[in-house]
């Protein structure tokens, strides 16, 4: 297992800056002993056991024979008790070995004869203030995903057959996220992959994409991508230049592609969907740009994976063009993952993909039936991908049902229609890229057989942000963290009623969040919560910091008025924190009331004060209950392992 490497290693000898704080060595074990199997600990255990020379005590126990019964009986009963402490301590220790050392290290360190082992020595890691140069989230330096090991799914079984899925998306996590989105496709992707399958994702080439993140970035070739556009008051199909790129990014096949700049500004700005393009048009120049890569490289995907409103308009031209001009094989999945947005469109705005869009401008096929009798009527590019479809899902069961009958707004009655192929696959959470045992951002790592990390970084977040430390006052006080977007679906008005509302209940509360409320949020942190030292409300976007608040929460915050799936409850319960959630979408699927997290059920305040209040009470009252809820929640599966299968068992019934 040459070239991986473990936490253990320090940073001078590995040159990645994880540890770049001090660590202590405390000791050396053998080899072996690192295994994170509990045969293998148990094992150890024994062997650390017959060192200590408590096996002879074992075997003394059990033939002890004499005349005084009573005091041998005492003399046992003692010794057993001394045994049982003693037996409680090597579980701690050998708990926290397993801590110490990465699955690569784990590998690594039953294959080589013997293992340095080091501890963290948090004494020594300096506390962030708020007055520091760089805020503490952005002087972690990163470390990218290659040479860490990190791309790989750990222990993922092969399957015996092999697909080629072919993603077309406009979001991918870390090149390009703005929410779930980018979450969903990197883990859906990687998951697959570590299964043997060949998946690559299509992705916008944005301005805005980060180059660093991508590994054996290579230029490939340039092709024409048709075109349509008025001329003369005819229509006229041309041509846009595009190039092709290809690369890796935690380990998952990238295909980037990026419109001649010269001749259009699409994908050009410094944010994803923030500039100055006009959007219906580029993600449409990128349905046909998609498949056309496909028509020109000569490949034959077995499925071609659709994401949102943005990629929705390929299945149309997949199955009124493309499949019957050579492109023949691919079946066509469509995913929602979330009807917020459902991709409104001209017909004649529909012509830059260089078909008509009047073909589609019809009830059955495209034609938004909201806009009937409207000058003009306008298609729906979602209800296209619907309808052109081979397998639709959502990413939840709930979401699923609420959306088909009649929650889901107008397009509820197509959904319907189409129930058959209509799926709601929960989706996972990238158990990689979110692992506060591996986390590449935390300068700590914890794990539920050591808490510590945890609690360490509470301190070290509730530092850098300026908010008082309840531990050094001997309070107990649970951090309440929400990490959203601040739109109208999060619940705005409840994000905001919660902030008071936590700290009148004697807990802290922290936000990080953007959107349309921003202005909303930035008054209220610049005037109402200003210096204050329980709340620090941060109106922004940074994945960084985002994994900085989810590991250091006790409570998560999703007071969602509609979530489709939602992962920042499943983020947080991985991290330890315990969710506070509305009983809506994949939120009703992922948290139920008082098992894993606390629950509501209207959309007004008083809703919102029976769970907050419950959780608070019992962070406070109930420490050791709240500490099982920790343990268990960060114990729960919510990798795309089953997820995963899922879709692949759709994939193959196409
Ligand atoms: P949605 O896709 O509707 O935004 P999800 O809960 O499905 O909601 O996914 C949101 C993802 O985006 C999570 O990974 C969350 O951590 C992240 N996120 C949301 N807002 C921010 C922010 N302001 N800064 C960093 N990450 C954010």
């Amino acid at each position: 297992m040459k070239g991986r490497r473990s936490f253990l290693v320090t940073p001078s000898a590995c040159g990645t800056p994880l540890l770049r704080h001090p660590v202590s060595v405390s000791g050396t074990r053998a080899a072996g002993r690192a295994s994170s199997s509990s045969s293998s600990s148990s094992s150890s255990a024994r062997s650390f056991v017959r060192h200590l020379g408590l096996g002879r005590r074992w075997v003394s126990c059990g033939a002890s024979e004499g005349s005084g019964e009573e005091a041998e009986l005492r003399q046992l009963i003692e010794e057993n008790t001394k045994l049982k402490e003693r037996i409680a301590e090597l579980e701690a220790f050998i708990g926290r070995e397993e801590l110490l050392l990465t699955p690569e290290a784990s590998e690594a360190a039953s294959e080589a004869p013997e293992v340095t082992e080091e501890v963290v020595d948090y004494d020594s890691i300096d506390l962030p203030s708020p007055a520091d140069a760089k805020p503490f989230w952005e002087s972690i330096p990163i470390r990218t995903q290659s040479g860490t090991g990190r791309s790989e799914a750990q222990g993922t079984k092969v399957d015996g057959f092999q697909l080629e899925v072919v993603h077309l998306t406009a979001e991918m996590a870390p090149l390009a996220k703005v929410g779930g989105l980018g979450d969903v496709v990197t883990g859906l992707a990687r998951s697959c992959t570590a299964r043997g399958h060949n998946v690559e994702i299509i992705l916008p080439f944005y301005e805005c994409i980060d180059e660093g993140l991508l590994d054996d970035f290579k230029f490939e070739f340039e092709y024409d991508v048709p075109r349509g556009y008025e001329w003369d008051g005819q229509f006229q199909v041309g041509s846009l230049k595009t190039q092709v790129y290809t690369a890796t990014c935690e380990g998952i096949k990238m295909v980037l592609l990026r419109p001649d700049w010269s001749e259009c500004n699409i994908f050009k700005g410094g944010r994803v969907y923030a500039g100055s393009y006009n959007e219906t048009e580029a993600y449409l120049y990128f349905c046909r740009a998609g498949l056309e890569f496909l028509k020109v490289s000569g490949r034959q995907p077995d499925i071609v994976h659709l994401h949102e409103w943005q990629t929705s308009a390929a299945a149309m031209l997949y199955w009124e063009k493309y499949n019957k001009e050579g492109l023949h094989k691919p079946r066509i999945v469509l995913t929602i993952h979330n009807m917020d947005n459902t991709g409104e469109c001209r017909a004649e705005e529909f012509g830059v993909t260089g078909m008509s869009g009047d073909m589609f401008n019809t009830v059955e096929k495209a034609l938004d039936e909201r806009t009937i009798g409207h000058n003009p009527e306008r298609l729906s590019l979602l209800k296209g991908g619907v309808v052109y479809s081979n397998v639709v899902t959502t990413v939840s069961p709930t979401y699923a049902i609420e959306t088909s009958t009649g929650q889901g707004g107008w397009l509820s009655g197509t959904l319907a229609e189409y129930q058959s192929k209509y799926h709601g696959i929960l989706n996972g959470i990238d158990d990689v890229m979110w692992d506060p045992a591996r986390d590449l951002y935390l300068p700590v790592p914890f794990s539920t057989s050591n808490l510590k990390g945890k609690y360490f970084l509470q301190k070290y977040v509730r530092s850098g942000l300026g908010l008082a430390d309840p531990v050094q006052r001997g309070e107990r006080k649970p951090l309440v963290v929400c990490i959203t977007r601040l739109v109208p679906q999060k619940g705005i008005h409840l994000i905001r009623h919660s902030i008071s509302k936590t700290v009148e209940q004697g807990g802290q509360f922290v936000l990080l969040g953007s959107g349309h409320a921003d202005g909303d949020f930035r008054h209220l942190a610049e005037h109402d919560f200003k210096d204050h030292p329980d709340v620090k409300l941060i109106v922004g976007y940074s994945e960084a910091l985002s994994h900085f608040l989810f590991a250091a929460a006790d409570v998560v915050l999703v007071p969602s008025i509609f979530e489709p799936c939602g992962l920042t409850q499943m983020v947080g319960m991985r991290y330890g924190a315990v969710p506070v959630v509305r009983r809506t979408g994949g939120l009703a699927d992922t948290v139920k009331d008082e098992e894993n997290g606390f629950t509501f059920d209207g959309t007004d305040e008083g809703s919102l004060d029976g769970a907050l209040c419950r959780a608070i009470e019992c962070y406070k009252t109930r420490a050791s209950v709240w500490e099982d809820l920790v343990v268990s929640n960060m114990k729960t599966d919510f990798s795309w392992t089953q997820s995963a299968q899922r879709y692949l068992d759709l994939y193959l019934s196409l």
